[in-house]
Parts: C-alpha cells; structure tokens; sequence
C-alpha cells in the first residue's frame, strides 16, 4: 500500500527540476500559463516534505494577498493529502468531513501558520512589528510597534495640509496628487528628504523636497508608516543594525518571489541584503542549506509606473549566480509549455509579443487543442459594447453546464470603463464583482471604526484620534479641539497626553470639558482591554459605548442602514480574521486591514462575473476573458503613441491580458466613445492588426440592435417600442414565453417574460432581441 502521494507526478520534467531544487539561486523563466506560480507552491510543499525545512525558514513572496491565501490553501491541501495516506491509508476526499476538518487544522497547526508568505508588504510590515524600535532615522526618531499603516487618503489628506495649510502653496502648480507621486518615487528609490533635496536643481523640486520632509515629521509624530515605508524601512534598518540583518538572514533560509519581473529596486535590495547579509564579496556568500527561488516573466512587466523594473530580472545570475553566470541551467530553468489556454489563444498571445523589441526570445508551446476562434466585434458605441458582452455572459452561461457566473472576465484598460458593464449586470441580476473598486475598507464607516481602533493600539496616532473625537457628535467643537491641538504642538507631545490628562483638559476645553474627559477615559478602558480580551470584544465595545452604531441608526435612512450592515460586516471580518488565526492582537488585525488591498475583494467571487483593470489581473485565469475597449488611445493608452517603451509596456498589459483566458477569448471596441465627456470616433487599436488574422472570427449573432439606428435582424425597422402584455415572442436562448409586463419606455424598456420551460424572467428587448412568432 502507498503511504503517500507522489504530488512531483504533476509536473513536467524542467518544472520538477525547478521544484526539486535545494540549495543556492534558481531563475524560472517562462511565459504565461506556464506553471511558474504552481513550480514555487511545489518547491514549498517540497522543501519541509523532503528536505525537512522548518517552516519557519521559509520566506515566499506573492503579487496579492489572495495569491498568497491561495498559495497556503494549496500546501494544506497537499500535506492533508500526504496525512490521509500516511495515517488513514486513503485518499483525502473519501475520509469523512470530520476526518478532513481534523488534519487540515492539524496540517495549519503544524506548518502553515509557521510559514511567512504574503506580499512584500505584508511581510515586511509583519518583521517591523518586531524589530521596528530598533530602527532610527536620519534625523534620530524612533517608531515603536504598535505604528500605524497610513492608506492613501490619509496620505493624501496630510499632503493636502502641508501643501494647502502650512506651507501655503498655490496648489495649481503644487497639485497634492503629484507632489505626493514624487515623494513615493523618492522613497522607492530609497532616497530620504535630505538625500532627495540634494538632487533637485530647480526651485520646484526643493519645495517638494520641503514637503517630503514636513510628511515625514508627521509620520514620526502619529508613530505612522505609509506603505512605501514599509519597504524602505526595513532596508534601512537592515544596513543600519547588523544584528537585526543577521538574525533574519539566519531566519529565512529559503527565499522565493513570484512575479520578479514587476519588483522594483528597494524590493530587491531588500532580498539581496537577506540572502547575502550585506556581504558584498561573492565568494563570502555561503549556500548549504539555503536558497534565493525567483519566478518571472519579463513579457509580463507591467508595473514601471510604480518603478517596477525587469533589468532586475534579467540581472539575477549575475547578481546572485555566484560566477556560474555562463552555466545556465545550474542557475536557470526554463518553462516551455503552456497548459492554461486553447491553442488558438496561445497563438495569437505569441504573435502579439513577438512585436516588441524589449525581449527575449522564448519558447511557448500549446498542450491543449487549438480550441475555438477568438471573437472579434466591433460595436456602434460603448453601450453596445457591453450589451454584446453581457448578452454573449448569459448565453454561453445558459448553454454550457460547466460555466457559472465566476467563469467569466470582463478585462478593460481603466476603471473609469467598469460602468456601462455594471449597469447591465445590475439590470440582468447577474451576480458580479469588480476587482479593485472602492476598498471595503475605504468607506466612510468603515474608516471611522478603524481609526477607534488605532487609536487606541497606538495613541500617538493624533490623525485617527481627530477623526473619532467628535464622531459621532459628542460637543467637541472645533474651537475645542484646535485649542487642545494647539497646546500638545507648542509643548512638543502628542494629542493623547493632553487629551488623558484631566487636569489639563479642565483648563483647555471649556464647556466641553466633560465631554473631552468621558471621550478620553472610554478610550483608555478600551486600551486597558487590549490583550485582555479579544478583539472581537473590544470591538463590540466600541460600536457600543461609542454611540456610534446607535447614531446611525437613529438617522433611519436606506444610506444609513447601509453603513451599520457595513460595520456589521467588519465585526464579521474580525471574528473570521480571528477563527483564522490563532492568537490574533488587535495590531495584526489592523495591519490586515490596512494592507488588504483593492486587489482582494473581501467576499471572494466565485459565483460571480470578475470585473477589473488589466493591471489587476495579472497571475489570474478565466475560462471565457471579454477584452474590452482594444481602440487607438484608449488601448493602447494615448500616452504611450508617441513613446516605444511605453507601447511595449502596453503590448505587455496586452499580453497578459489574452493570456489569463483558458477557453475562449473576445475581444471588442466601439465605433465612437464618450471619453472625458465628449463623443469622439474611435479606431480600432493596432493591436488587433497585430494578431493573427486567421485566428480571429466576427460574432455569430446577428447585429446588436442596441443602438437607435439598428435594425432587427430581418431587416425591417426595429419595432421594439411596441411591445405589449400578451405578445408571444421567441428569445435566442431561453426560447418561447410570453410578455406579462412591460416597464418603462424607450431606452428604459424592459419586459418580464413567463417562458414556457423557463418560468419568468425579466429582459431587455433590444439585448434580448425578440421575435413575435
Ligand atoms: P502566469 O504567468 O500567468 O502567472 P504561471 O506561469 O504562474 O502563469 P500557473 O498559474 O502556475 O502559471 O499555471 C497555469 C495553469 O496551468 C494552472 O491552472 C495550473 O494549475 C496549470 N498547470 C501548471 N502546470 C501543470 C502541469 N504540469 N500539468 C497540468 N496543469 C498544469
Ligand atoms: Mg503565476
């Protein structure tokens, strides 16, 4: 009998190379689809089943938190799968359901909690809460470990301030947005306020450099990081304190990073000093026991606007081959087949990419069958665009069993483009998600807990406790609380002193003296609780005792409801944050909140149509991808048409772009779109030209009849304005039935329809195109 499961049987003979090694750098280059992510997650599984590597040495780097979720799920499944073997002699899925709960928890237990995977942030977010107070920076300040994570509207607002307020700048030619891009550039390069004033030769960048350094002050005073500090300090601190260098490069034995192609040069410098310690000299390097495991595609960079930068790709044997740079497969493995996507798909990805000069050649062969022809359709505007795609969404999905809601993609160039598409899935009740819209933890209520709760881990965060002093409205006035402001900055403390000492409060707060003492003393019993008890609790305290919950509920509005079913859905975030993980503090529940990003969505759409930007979809896979909007200046980006290097990045976004479907491929633009207001004609984007022409076919259905002009599809004048109760009509995929209501008129027309195998429904008649029969 086998004890356990071959799980490298998976794999084809470069990817089990890839997996199976041990010690020292490996390169995995490949294309898309290629099983680069699926090689990392084996080489996990196989370094603690094989090698017996302690979790806890490991270190894995992922694009998303979802990716890194998925990452852990997969290695539990696997030892799962060895356990049931070794201690039931079966397969994981013929033991019971308990049996199963049983070894997963034990498998969490024994491994997966141990193991540090996540994104650069999250990871490095997770080694500052430990070793934060040994950093110092250069102008002596400290941070202590309880620091918040500022997002960007914090940023920005503390931006805005600076700009706006204390330095009264005329905020046309110091628009905040842009300052604040030039500051996150200046810390991705690693440079400080001094560092970086020293670089600027003109009257503008200095102001900026003036900014910089006021944006840092604030940080320092809230005991706040932003997230590009949360890969920036821990370089610093890593060159400052050998110690603390030390202790984690002994820590992290095993390094891997999936998607090397998009890290930029502080994320590597980051990698670099752990892997070699800050030794410079390559001989001193010693790799027994220890590894550096990069997976990338170079076609696939498409974060230079963040800084990101594949040179450093293309530069890991040199940089870490430790002279075997001319022995390419001791330090490279190459992936050469595809086995996510239909030939077809493949095909016209290859051709696509083949234009950029930007490259290196590589082999991308099909596994599977050449599959159907990618659909190409040209609409009249973009509303017609998105009635062919959300027509072609509910017949593929009627007419094939195994595709449900979350089979489908809808993939565009920029936000902005989402909406005709989400009008209609709202009109149909098609369930959908759009990746990276408004964060869950964006919203107004969400914001306003939250910043409850960092207050009270870290009570020098005077941005969060501002935001809570008078939310709800407990009398605290804005003269009262400038007043208190005021004396914490002539005194040099932070707001909290004031605010927890009665005495002083009692000279400052007037008529709201009482309300300030009862604010500050509800906020030192709920600090007493931290570590007490668990967050959950703290928390139900809060909504509670804050009145908080109760305000909005006293409003009685449909918007206010909204927002306690949105605070509701936190306390739920809180307590699954808190069933997933053993020993959670109130910190790493904050630090989850901060860094979940507009890439996870909290509620998960499996059962649902995926809505996002190109950018976002990177390392994902659909069965059926829509790729919308392919026109002159939208895709590729006007930008870029008089830029190569920047029409090669989009011909990448491009790539990535056919190359997250598995199945089918549409692809469409419009005629003429409404861009920033304007209705402007449209050209089909070079892009198109690009792929190859036999693989492409025109929409089967006939014409939209969408638009005003359309007509039906036997030629006579649309004569949909006429419908009426009672007519019997046949629809193309849920066949015959008959109108029972009609609502609206014109462009707003829908009607329900009681179909004869079908019961009722509710359609567009101009996307549903009716017949009478
Ligand atoms: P991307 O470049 O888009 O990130 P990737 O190279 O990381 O892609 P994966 O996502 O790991 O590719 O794999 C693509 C698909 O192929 C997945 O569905 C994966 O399960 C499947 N796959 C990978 N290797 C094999 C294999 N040896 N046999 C069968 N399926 C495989
Ligand atoms: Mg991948």
């Amino acid at each position: 009998m086998t004890t356990t499961i071959d799980f490298l049987s998976h794999l084809n003979p470069s990817q089990r190379q890839a997996v199976e090694h041990y010690c020292g750098p490996l390169l995995v280059v490949a294309g898309a689809g290629s099983g680069k992510t699926r090689a990392l997650t084996y080489r996990i599984a196989n370094l603690i089943l094989k090698h017996r590597v302690d979790p806890e040495n490991i270190l894995a780097v992922t694009f998303t938190n979802k990716a890194a979720r998925e990452m852990k799920d997969r290695i539990q499944r696997l030892f799962a799968e060895q356990l049931a073997m070794k201690q039931h002699g079966q397969k994981l899925d013929l033991l019971t359901e308990y049996q199963q709960t049983q070894l997963r928890s034990q498998v969490y237990k024994d491994t997966i909690k141990d193991l540090w995977c996540g994104t650069f942030h999250s990871l490095f977010s997770r080694l500052l809460r430990f070793d934060i107070e040994k950093y110092v920076d250069e102008k002596g300040r400290r941070w202590n470990r309880n620091f918040s994570i500022f997002d960007e509207s914090d940023v920005m607002s503390l931006i805005k301030e600076i700009v706006n307020k204390q330095l009264n700048l005329d905020d046309k030619k110091f628009d905040a947005r842009s300052v604040r891009y030039a500051i996150s550039n200046a810390k991705n390069q690693g440079l400080s306020p001094q560092e970086f004033e020293q670089d600027q030769p003109n009257y503008r960048g200095r102001v900026i450099a003036q900014v910089y350094s006021l944006y840092q002050d604030k940080l320092a005073e809230n005991n706040a990081l932003d997230f590009d500090d949360l890969i920036l300090v821990p370089t610093r601190l890593f060159q400052q304190n050998e110690q603390v260098l030390g202790y984690w490069h002994r820590k992290f034995r095993h390094i891997l990073v999936d998607e090397y192609q998009d890290t930029n040069r502080t994320q590597y410098q980051l990698i670099h000093l752990l892997v070699t310690n800050g030794e410079t000299r390559k001989s001193e390097w010693e790799w027994e026991n220890r590894s550096v495991f990069v997976v990338g595609d170079a076609d696939q960079s498409i974060y230079s606007f963040r800084m990101a930068d594949f040179t450093i790709l293309l530069g890991f044997q040199e940089d870490f081959g430790d002279g075997l740079v001319d022995d390419d497969t001791r330090t490279m493995v190459k992936l050469e087949e595809n086995y996510r996507s239909c030939e077809n798909i493949l095909q016209a990805a290859n051709e696509l990419i083949e234009n950029n000069t930007q490259r290196i050649d590589k082999v991308l062969k099909p596994t599977r069958g050449p599959g159907e022809q990618i659909t190409c359709h040209k609409a009249d505007e973009e509303l017609a665009e998105a009635a062919f795609v959300i027509n072609q969404i509910s017949t593929l999905e009627q007419q094939n069993p195994e595709l449900s809601w979350g089979s489908f993609a809808i993939l565009y160039r920029t936000n902005a483009q989402s909406r005709p598409f989400e009008e209609l899935l709202v009109k149909y009740q098609i369930p959908y998600t759009v990746v990276g819209g408004m964060r869950f933890y964006d919203r107004k209520e969400i914001k306003d807990v939250i910043a409850y709760l960092r207050a009270i881990a870290n009570p020098s965060d005077t941005v969060s406790l501002l935001r809570v002093i008078n939310t709800p409205r407990r009398g605290i006035g804005k003269t009262t609380i400038d007043a208190l402001v005021n004396a914490s900055q002539q005194l040099g403390t932070t707001l909290w002193e004031i605010l927890s000492d009665e005495t002083s409060v009692n000279t400052l707060a007037g008529r709201a003296t009482k309300a300030v003492n009862s604010f500050a003393e509800m906020i030192s019993r709920w600090q007493g609780q931290i570590g007490t008890l668990p967050v959950t609790e703290v928390l139900q305290g809060i909504l509670e005792d804050s009145g908080y919950v109760q305000d909005l509920m006293s409003q009685g509005t449909d918007e206010a409801t909204d927002r306690v079913q949105n605070v509701q859905e936190l306390y739920n975030a809180a307590l699954q944050f808190q069933e997933e993980n053993e020993e959670v503090s109130l910190r790493d529940f904050l630090n989850s909140a901060a860094l979940s990003s507009d890439l996870d969505n909290l509620k998960e759409g499996q059962t649902a149509v995926s809505l996002m930007t190109l950018h976002a979809s990177k390392g994902l896979e659909f069965p059926v991808v829509f790729l919308v909007g392919l026109e002159q200046g939208l895709f590729p980006g006007y930008r870029s048409l008089g830029d190569p290097a920047s029409l090669e990045e989009e011909r990448r976004l491009c790539y990535v772009g056919i190359t997250r479907a598995q199945e089918r491929l549409y692809i469409s633009h419009a005629r003429e779109r409404r861009l920033y207001g304007s209705r402007e004609p449209a050209m089909r984007s070079q892009f198109l030209d690009e792929l190859p022409e036999e693989l492409l076919t025109t929409p089967r259905l006939s014409r939209q009849t969408y638009t005003k002009s359309a007509s039906t599809p036997n030629g006579k004048q649309d004569t949909k304005q006429n419908w009426q109760v009672g007519d019997r009509v046949l629809h193309k995929t849920f066949g015959i039935g008959e109108i029972t209501h009609v609502f609206g008129t014109g462009s707003k027309m829908s009607v329900a329809i009681k179909f004869d195998s079908l019961g009722q429904k509710i359609v567009d008649p101009r996307v549903a195109q009716l017949q009478r029969v």
